[in-house]
């Protein structure tokens, strides 16, 4: 029989109620003929919860212990929709990560899945069992040791199944109908789109629109896996939700498809280190080694052979990002003045295809922020988008300004 892969988020699955409600249509799906393989993740805030604890615990955590911890959440929703399932005499069991098992690598935190063996569920499937439900987010790494998939994990544990399994389709049910043009929370005018490519979708997500984790589309752009995100509240039909398809199957689109922004950004700057050959590299070395994310980068002019550099990197790996420059400095390896960190920044971003044949599209988004009266403080490009750090405070102020600027709320 076909399969198909169900993820359903954790707003989804938020409560006993949503939980059965997620069922029936997987119910639906069950009917239409499919074996279907459900993926969940945890009731929503238990994720956030769980990090709370550890991080309370033990700020400089060991990750291995992170992962045990923060997994657990999708263990429960699991057993849970199994159990609702067999209650409508749906034949359906769960599966937690090791149990299939999800092979990743030992990034914890921040594992990439290596491989999904089929048998086991699939033997499952040709005994009559119909539905597997997968416990979303988590694996298991080579030393045996729980794994998780960084924040948003489920939806690449989704796209992932739906590759092994050659699934026809792979849809992720949330508590939105679909893709925006920006996050619908921060602009009614936010409008929603039928198609967006694969390209726009894989820099919308790394740019902070959480709908999908970036790793999925990854994923599904390289398994041509059709993705399609679609909301568990409403009645589905067919054309329902955002299809995430390769640039082709799209007849017409604005040259923006959509702002992007994050909150969660902090800028680092290393005050006067010296301007010479390998400092970049002394700099960004130990910073990637203590697993810092870092963005931006911008190395101002120098004076006297001595300059400043200033980068941008999640907020919650500050005190890596110092602990690893206070240690590069203690072993010699690099000097500076200060370190100074800037807590209330906030990235946003502009994306589309059409940027590549058209020019202004920078400029055009500088103007607007300048008659905002928004400073930017650090820009960065690529051929599909453009982003800049501002001040926190003005970063809905932005986004909206944007948006009516790209004309968004238009269709092509
Ligand atoms: P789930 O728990 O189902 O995985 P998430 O909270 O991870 O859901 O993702 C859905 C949320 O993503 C929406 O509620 C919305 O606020 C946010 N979001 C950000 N950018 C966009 C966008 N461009 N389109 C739709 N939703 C977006
Ligand atoms: N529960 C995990 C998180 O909140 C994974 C997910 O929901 O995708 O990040
Ligand atoms: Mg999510």
């Amino acid at each position: 029989m076909p399969v198909l892969v169900m993820k359903f988020g954790g707003t989804s699955v938020a409560t006993l109620d949503r939980i059965r409600r997620a069922a029936k249509r997987v119910g639906v799906e069950v009917a239409n003929g499919y074996d279907v393989i459900v993926i969940v993740s945890a009731m929503s805030g238990e994720t956030n919860k769980l990090v709370g604890f550890v991080d309370e615990t033990s700020p400089l955590y060991d990750a291995r212990e992170y992962d045990a911890v923060v997994s657990s959440g999708e263990n429960v929703t699991a057993g849970l929709m199994a159990l609702t399932l067999q209650e409508m005499d749906v034949p359906a069991r769960s599966w937690q990560g090791w149990q299939v098992p999800v092979k990743t690598t030992s990034a914890h935190a921040n594992a990439r899945i290596e491989e999904i063996p089929t048998e086991n569920i699939t033997a499952k499937f040709a005994e009559g069992m119909r539905v597997a439900v997968v416990a979303g987010f988590q694996g298991l790494s080579d030393e045996n040791r729980i794994t998780t998939l960084g924040r948003g994990g489920s939806d690449t544990t989704a796209v992932a199944f739906a590759a092994a399994f050659g699934a026809d389709r792979c849809d992720i049910y949330t508590d939105v109908d679909g893709v925006y043009t920006t996050d619908p929370r921060v602009t009614s005018k936010a409008r929603k789109l039928d198609r967006i490519a694969f390209e726009e979708m894989l820099e919308l997500a790394s740019l902070g629109a959480k709908v999908l984790q970036t790793r999925s589309v990854e994923l599904a752009m390289r398994y041509k896996v059709p993705l399609r995100v679609l909301s568990s509240f409403d009645e589905q039909t067919d054309e329902a939700g955002t299809l995430v398809c390769a640039e082709e199957e799209i007849m017409e689109s604005n040259i923006v498809a959509g702002v992007a922004f994050s909150r969660d950004e902090a800028k680092m700057t290393l005050i006067s280190v010296a301007d010479r050959p390998g400092i970049a590299a002394a700099i960004f070395g130990p910073l990637a080694e203590a697993g810092v994310n870092v963005d931006m980068i911008v190395q101002n002019i120098s004076e006297e052979g001595r300059t400043d550099m200033t980068f941008s990197c999640p907020i919650n790996q500050v005190k890596r990002a110092q602990q690893a420059m206070d240690k590069a400095k203690a072993s010699g390896e690099i000097n500076f003045h200060d370190l100074v960190a800037d807590e209330n920044v906030a990235k946003v971003s502009i994306v589309g295809i059409g940027m590549r044949s058209h020019a202004g599209v920078a400029a055009k988004m500088f103007a607007v922020l300048r008659d905002e009266g928004v400073n930017i403080k650090v820009i960065t490009t690529s051929e599909i988008k453009v982003s800049v750090l501002i001040d926190r405070k003005y970063m809905e102020l932005a986004v909206q300004s944007l948006h009516d600027a790209f004309e968004l709320e238009k269709a092509a």
